[in-house]
């Protein structure tokens, strides 16, 4: 029996339902929406795409997202002063620094502007401050990505207390945070890595398996144990004829989309593996639409929280 699908986007949509009321009770008292800072650097089109499609989604819900848009020439110190601008700035409750940044920017670039947003600022959940709080069970703003994945799981009733979760994928924007609010909901976890042997095996055992590589249809039917939920975090854009026409059958949806459009959104999970799988994620339309509505989710908090503190 093929796994059901998680419809990822009626999750979101559910979601927004929800936002939306306090987006509008917060405009009514504070006489303003919450707020969201945007800053994108450089010409990356994967990012200039994210970056258009959260203005618009925030947008959507009565938010207001203002987006920098900075050239790849931009200097490290440029982009401190802008994060400092919107630290300072009374309209925005939230800052998101598109990631990843140009490499021009040196290796250290990315942290030392994580760092940089204020932490009650810190939508994106990567600040440490707010990473420890998250190692340490208390409440904060969390990464927008693997949020979503246990939005997914609990609102699709999937069990997590007890399960077996195998995370493959050791980021710290998706990997770490996913392993931790796991763990918080009592799953026993294993974290998997490119250095990790008898992977397959390992991936085997789990009931849950989460796979965050970045590595086109990588997690074959073979990782999977019959039954196992299986989410599936990676997004790559693939233009390669040939593998594309390897996985999917001339004729299908999938096939008929590449052939419009030249390339492909994938994901980390062969599609051999609804065969086995009990449930099953699907790109797009799965994480992605989560990942979205979490950081709309955690801009109406961030703003309620700085209300509250400044009263
Ligand atoms: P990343 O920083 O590149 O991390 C990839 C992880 O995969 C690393 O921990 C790496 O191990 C591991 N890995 C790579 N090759 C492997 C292999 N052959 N076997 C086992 N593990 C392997 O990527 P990321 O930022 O976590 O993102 C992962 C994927 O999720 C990407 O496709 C990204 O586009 C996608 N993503 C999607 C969303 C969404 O909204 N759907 C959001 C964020 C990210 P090492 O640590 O040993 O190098």
């Amino acid at each position: 029996m093929p796994a059901r699908l998680l419809d990822g986007t009626a999750i979101a949509d559910e979601i927004r339902a929800e936002v939306q009321p306090r987006v509008a009770a917060f405009t009514a008292k504070a006489g303003r929406p919450p707020g969201l800072g945007i800053v994108l650097v450089g010409d990356d089109p994967a990012s200039d795409i994210y970056v258009r499609t959260k203005v618009k989604s925030a947008g959507e819900s009565g938010l207001r997202a203002d987006l920098h848009r900075l050239p790849a020439s931009t200097s490290l110190d440029e982009l401190l002063a802008i994060v400092e601008r919107l630290n300072k700035s009374e309209a925005h409750d939230g800052i998101l620094v598109q990631s990843p940044l140009p490499a021009s920017m040196g290796a250290e670039a990315e942290r030392r502007v994580f760092d940089a947003v204020q932490p009650n600022k810190d939508v994106d959940g990567f600040h440490p401050l707010n990473v420890g709080r998250l190692v340490q069970n208390r409440p904060t703003l969390t990464a927008g990505t693997p949020s979503g994945v246990i939005e997914i799981l609990e609102r699709s009733g999937i069990p997590i207390a007890g399960r077996h979760a195998v995370v493959i994928g050791r980021s710290d924007i998706v990997g770490k945070p996913m392993a931790m609010l796991l763990l918080h909901r009592n799953a026993t976890v294993t974290i998997c890595h490119s250095r990790t042997q008898n992977l397959p095996a390992i991936a085997r055992e789990a009931d849950i398996l989460v796979a965050a590589i970045g590595r086109p249809a990588f997690v074959t039917k073979e990782f999977v144990k019959p039954g196992a939920v299986v989410i599936d975090v990676g997004t790559s854009r693939v233009d390669d004829k040939a593998l594309v026409e390897r996985l999917y059958a001339s004729g299908s949806k999938r096939r008929d989309v590449f052939e419009k459009r030249g390339s492909l959104l994938m994901g980390d999970v062969h599609p051999d593996v609804a065969d086995v799988a009990g449930a099953l994620t699907p790109v797009p339309g799965g994480v992605g639409p989560l990942t979205i509505v979490m950081l709309l989710r955690n801009t109406v908090i961030a703003a309620e929280q700085r209300w509250s503190e400044s009263r």
